[in-house]
């Protein structure tokens, strides 16, 4: 015990030092590589150095182990690359919104509350929380899309200079948004001419944001009528003066946009991703792929079924949702998975978010959306992997550090008792989750059970139907520490050094 408690303090003084990062050894892995086809290697040794970045995957018994370095037994494991959500919000967990707080007035409230200087340490304490929960459950790196304000900023540098241990994060700051439009005042800056919406771009990016976030649309959640959700808001000529200032900076743009004419006008203004999307025809279709105003040429979609289903599929006395958000829901929902199935079919770039803090979406349910896109979207599951890891890196332009095992990559790795291929639901408890070369031991998130039983039922199909057993053995009752002090990896383990 004594031992254990020695091993730990070394590894949290490694973890509050900014440098300081142990080389290890994971030996005897099953590797996923995260390709379009689903590609699998047995029995592979993964070096990772002092620089957090891998330095040799091969066959084991091709790997000589240097001396200095951690040796861990990974065999029965399943390593993929960490998992890339591309739409999260730190300022909330996920749970279902008081509906009250979806009015105007509500909005005020909160926003007041947040922006004050009581409300600001609470904000900067749930954001890093919220970002170790997504951590915790295999995602190795964000981007968030409306925050409060510069929180997400900060709390990114800290990471990024070894202060506090968290994901890659890629922020946007406020989003932009017209008056009164979808997000503000809670988590939007406004703008009514092109000129103004100009200078909310070059704020956010003065402040230090790595991507931007427009309400092409209305939205659900804070919709007052219905039809609201998806129609256009901000208009053409603001959302491409937006574009030009963030393109200029090699900076992304998203657009939230839930109609087809929402989603026509943010391309036609040069948005490189939609973000949940619908219906799509052939103009639209012809747009995503070849899209002169986008930064890259091409605009991807982000669908996040998992932000709307729920709303759908879960009765209305349990969501609490109004009859005007239900409405709404259906609307969207329709039409998301539609674009999802569309976008897929044709093979434009589809990439994965789920809209975390929304009403039913945990930070640390990110593999849901990959169940989804399957069962919803015609996706297979290595496409769905393939889309999470590498399309994702793509996406957000660090394809070069992130997404994929490789030598010379930050060692981003998601360690699984099972193989994703087989049973997407090895995603939903790591073993190990190891962020840019630092381990993140017991990664157990702090879940909701209430939610995910009801996440649980609404998504239950046929295939899932005989899964009661394993559910079980998955439950957080089973999952007691000590059954992770002997099967999983702890502290203990990594400071063993006991060769196989
Ligand atoms: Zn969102």
């Amino acid at each position: 015990m004594r031992f254990l408690q020695k091993s730990f303090d070394k590894f949290s003084r490694a973890f509050s030092s900014n440098a300081i990062i142990e080389p290890f050894a994971l030996a005897h892995v099953t590797i996923v590589t995260g390709d379009k086809a689903g590609t699998v290697r047995r029995n592979m040794t993964i070096l990772v150095g002092a620089n957090g970045r891998i330095e040799q995957i091969a066959p084991s018994i091709e790997t000589s182990i240097p001396e200095e370095y951690h040796y861990l037994d990974g065999t029965g494991r399943t390593v993929m690359p960490g998992l890339i959500n591309l739409h999260t919000h730190l300022f909330a967990q996920g749970k279902p919104l008081n509906p009250k707080l979806a009015t105007p007035q509500g909005q005020r409230m909160v926003s007041s509350l947040v922006h004050s200087p009581l409300g600001r340490p609470y904000l900067n304490a749930l954001v890093k929380r919220n970002a170790m929960e997504l951590l915790k459950s295999g995602v190795t790196t964000i981007r968030t899309l409306g925050d409060v304000g510069y929180e997400v900023v900060a709390l990114r540098d800290h990471i990024n200079a070894g202060e506090t241990p968290g994901p890659r994060i890629l922020a946007s700051g406020p989003l932009l948004a017209i008056p009164e439009g979808h997000g503000a005042p809670l988590i939007a800056l406004t703008s009514s001419t092109p000129e103004e919406a100009r200078e909310t771009a070059a704020k956010n990016i003065m402040a230090g944001v790595n991507v931007l976030k427009i309400a092409a649309t209305g939205g659900v959640t804070d919709a007052q009528k219905i039809g609201e959700a998806g129609s256009p808001q901000m208009s053409i000529d603001q959302m491409r003066a937006i574009c030009d200032e963030a393109h200029e900076h090699g900076i992304i743009v998203a657009a939230h946009a839930q109609s087809p004419e929402g989603v026509r006008r943010a391309l036609a203004a040069g948005v490189d991703t939609i973000e949940h999307g619908s219906v799509l025809d052939d103009e639209l279709i012809a747009l995503f792929r070849n899209n002169p105003n986008a930064l890259r040429g091409y605009s991807a979609l982000v669908p996040t079924l998992s932000a709307g289903l729920p709303l759908t599929m879960i009765g209305q006395d349990v969501t609490g949702i109004t009859d005007i958000q239900l409405e709404n829901s259906k609307t969207v929902v329709e039409g998301m998975v539609a674009g999802a199935r569309q976008a897929h079919e044709a093979g434009l770039v589809v990439g994965v978010g789920t809209d975390t803090g929304m009403t039913f979406v945990p930070q640390y349910a990110t593999w849901r959306e990959l169940a989804l896109l399957v069962r919803f979207a015609g996706f297979t599951p290595a496409e769905a992997i393939h889309a999470v890891t590498q399309t994702n890196a793509t996406i957000l332009g660090v394809d070069s550090v992130t997404g994929a095992l490789e030598p010379g990559k930050s060692a981003d790795l998601l360690v699984l008792d099972a193989n994703p291929l087989d049973d997407l639901r090895a995603l939903a408890h790591p073993a190990l989750v190891v962020a840019a070369g630092r381990p993140v031991w017991r990664p157990k998130p702090d879940r909701f059970p209430e939610i995910d039983a009801l996440l649980d039922e609404a998504f239950a199909d046929e295939v899932h139907s005989n899964d009661v057993h394993e559910d079980e053995a998955h439950s957080d009752a089973t999952h007691t520490d000590e059954t992770y002090t002997d099967e999983t990896y702890t502290d203990a383990t990594y400071a063993g050094e006991t060769r196989a």
